[in-house]
């Protein structure tokens, strides 16, 4: 465990490490021979960067899946972040309240062991990093195994994944899981979903020789995966209906097929509608 037991670190292959922040999310390191790669910085409840120093010696870059507030939250420990523009404002524009309220959600829900402690000493350091712009085809070569960006709109529209072809490991962040949230677009919920799967298929289909699934909320195994992009196909199809349901921490309408599902809305929107979950003296800016 590091940084005040916030962070667990998984060796998952050679050169590539999941870091588990305390059931909140799961971001990674991919090591070459030359550089490194960080893929997501989380929430940001502990200091990323300072886990990132103890797996690589390497300088490295630090790209972002996606702006949402479990994968971006962090990049303040960071002088220098890429990420697809579409999602450059949510990122930027994530404050501490944003950060420990979703902890306090999770740690409420128990999905996560995170601690009021560590949700109260949440800080934000002062200096937002450099933003670059990322894009379809942008390749991070590491000395050894390059990984290159695809493009996959639909669970955000700037959602991005990355694809090592060497050694077969798609890091897929929020793109494509069990539980597939589809944020909101202004083209209507069907045109939603379409777009996310074509995007989903193309993806699968360029990245075929994928044999680990590095998601961001822990690993997926293949048949996992495919299951999930066959819960998005019955559902654009009609062939499973949408019903409300509260599940983990939201409050939405779910469609569900064996052991995914997906749901549409704003990650905001789908928080479940209660009190609100931050207690007072949450969210105060350093
Ligand atoms: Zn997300
Ligand atoms: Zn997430």
């Amino acid at each position: 465990m590091e940084n005040g037991g916030v962070y667990r670190v998984i060796p998952v292959r050679n050169g590539v490490y999941a870091i588990d922040e305390s059931g909140l999310s799961v971001f990674y390191v991919v090591t070459g021979k030359e550089r490194s790669l960080v893929i997501d910085t989380g929430t940001g409840i502990g200091n990323p960067a300072e886990v990132v120093a103890t797996l690589t010696g390497l300088p490295y870059d630090v790209v972002l899946t996606h702006g949402h507030v479990d994968h971006a939250g962090g990049t303040r420990y960071y002088n220098m972040v890429s990420m697809h523009p579409a999602d450059r404002r949510q990122a930027m524009s994530l404050s501490v309240h944003d950060r420990s309220d979703y902890a306090e959600r999770m740690r409420r829900a128990n999905a996560s062991p995170v601690t009021r402690d560590q949700i109260q000493n949440i800080v934000n350091p002062a200096r937002a990093p450099r933003m670059l712009s990322l894009k379809d085809g942008h390749r991070f070569d590491l000395g050894g195994r390059c990984l290159e960006t695809i493009e996959l709109p639909g669970h955000t529209d700037g959602s991005v994944c990355f694809f090592d072809e060497t050694d077969g490991v798609l890091f897929l962040g929020d793109s494509c899981n069990t539980m597939q949230l589809l944020d909101d677009l202004p083209q209507g919920r069907a045109a939603r979903l379409e777009r996310w799967l074509r995007a989903l298929e193309r993806c699968l289909s360029r990245c075929a020789g994928a044999s680990l699934f590095c998601a961001g909320h822990g690993l997926l195994s293949p048949a996992q995966v495919l299951e999930a992009r066959e819960c998005g196909r019955l559902a654009a199809a009609g062939e499973i209906p949408f019903r409300r349901e509260k599940r983990h921490i939201f409050d939405a309408e779910f469609a569900s097929y064996r052991n995914s599902c997906i749901c549409y809305g704003s990650l905001a929107d789908l928080f479940a509608k209660d009190e609100g979950a931050t207690p007072d003296g949450f969210g105060r800016t350093e």
